[in-house]
């Protein structure tokens, strides 16, 4: 067996050991006499999967009491509707800040809820940067305030946490959750897809100021309402059991490398050789997001002559480098780097990619 380096935006690479784990784990459940995939979601073998996963996830992110963790099927877009319709009354503003794709989707998922208004965006210059907060117009009743910290399509990161003052802030953390350590008592609501960072996709993690579940939003059924699913301990239905486990591994693991804060450092070490890499290679590669905003997460790059990217690509699945195509909408390359990348993984990317500019340069 030769795993390559997966450079894939999400779903993403995992580590081996967490998948060689659940190949060990997947035919009999320890002395359950069946797969834990097989089992209810209420006996006591998923019950406690469950319950560890979540105390896991909150020793990571230092997630205080007064905050509810879901685990839910649907994926980040659900959570991007399902915020309005349990955060804002109908017709109430939404304060949206676009600074890429992802933002833009949220924008959209939220419109047939609430009043959503764009107080800031990048589009204009192509979502290269994150407009000066001194420039947002938020509105003062608005529901909340949304944004996007790392777009994973543009490249595009927040580095602080923006004040936004007394209105619930809401991020979407789907392509940096647990990158580096952040401070949850400053959000009303985090959501994040776990197909990056955290597991496989079929899961998202929604971390959200229980306050807010006492909010009326919008008339919607009970399968939408984020507090009748904090009741019910995030299995009002059947949760997507498998995925849940499998992050919650991920949570094991990530804990035992020495939790967010070491993999703080290791992101920081990767995305500098690798911006390094673009940067110092006199035009041949390029990368066009102010360095300010630029993702340690994804790195979108570009060839000086893009007749090269198929070339490119092919000679890079030759040396075990997969998954670097760009998004459709920006073409190009794209490396995603999340805490499973091993920093061998980028200084293998960085050695091809000089040696393949000294071949076609
Ligand atoms: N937000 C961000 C930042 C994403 O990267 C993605 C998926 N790539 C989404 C939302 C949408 O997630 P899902 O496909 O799980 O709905």
């Amino acid at each position: 067996m030769s795993r390559a380096f997966n450079f894939s935006a999400g779903p993403a690479t995992l580590p081996e050991s967490v998948l060689r784990q659940a190949r060990d784990e997947l035919l009999e459940w320890r002395d359950a006499g069946a797969s834990l995939v097989e089992l209810s979601h209420r006996g006591p073998e998923f019950m406690q999967v469950a319950a560890e996963a979540e105390a896991d996830l909150r020793t990571l992110l230092s997630i205080p009491d007064d905050y509810a963790v879901l685990f839910l099927s649907g994926g980040a877009t659900t959570q991007q509707a399902l915020v309005a319709l349990n955060l804002a009354s109908p017709g109430q503003a939404a304060d949206y800040v676009v600074t890429g794709h992802w933002g833009r989707t949220a924008l959209k998922q939220a419109t047939p809820y609430a009043e959503a208004r764009v107080v800031a965006s990048s589009e204009a210059g192509g979502f290269r940067d994150i407009p000066a907060r001194g420039d947002w117009r938020l509105s003062a009743d608005a529901a909340y305030v949304h944004y996007t910290a790392n777009e994973t399509i543009h490249g595009v990161e927040f580095r602080e946490v923006p004040d936004v003052g007394a209105v619930p802030l809401v991020a979407d953390f789907s392509s940096s959750i647990a990158a580096e350590p952040i401070d949850v008592s400053r959000f009303g609501m985090i959501y994040a897809g776990a197909q990056k960072n955290l597991g496989p996709v079929g899961v998202s993690v929604v971390i959200l100021r229980r306050d807010l579940l006492e909010r009326a939003g919008q008339p919607r059924a009970p399968i939408f309402d984020y507090a009748a699913h904090a009741k019910a301990g995030s299995m009002l239905n059947t949760p997507p059991s498998f995925n849940w486990y499998l992050a919650g591994l991920v949570f094991k693991w990530m804990l035992a490398e020495g939790g967010v804060a070491e993999f703080a450092r290791r992101n920081a070490r990767k995305a500098a050789l690798l911006y390094a890499a673009i940067d110092g290679s006199g035009g041949f590669y390029r990368n066009e997001v102010a360095p300010a905003a630029r993702s340690r997460m994804n790195v979108p790059f570009f060839l000086h002559d893009d007749a090269l990217d198929p070339v490119f690509l092919d000679e890079a699945r030759a040396a075990g480098l997969i998954s670097l195509k760009g998004h459709r909408a920006l073409g190009g390359m794209r490396a995603s780097i999340y805490n499973a990348m091993p920093e061998a993984g980028v200084q293998a990317l960085t050695g091809f990619m000089q040696a393949f500019q000294g071949r076609h340069g």
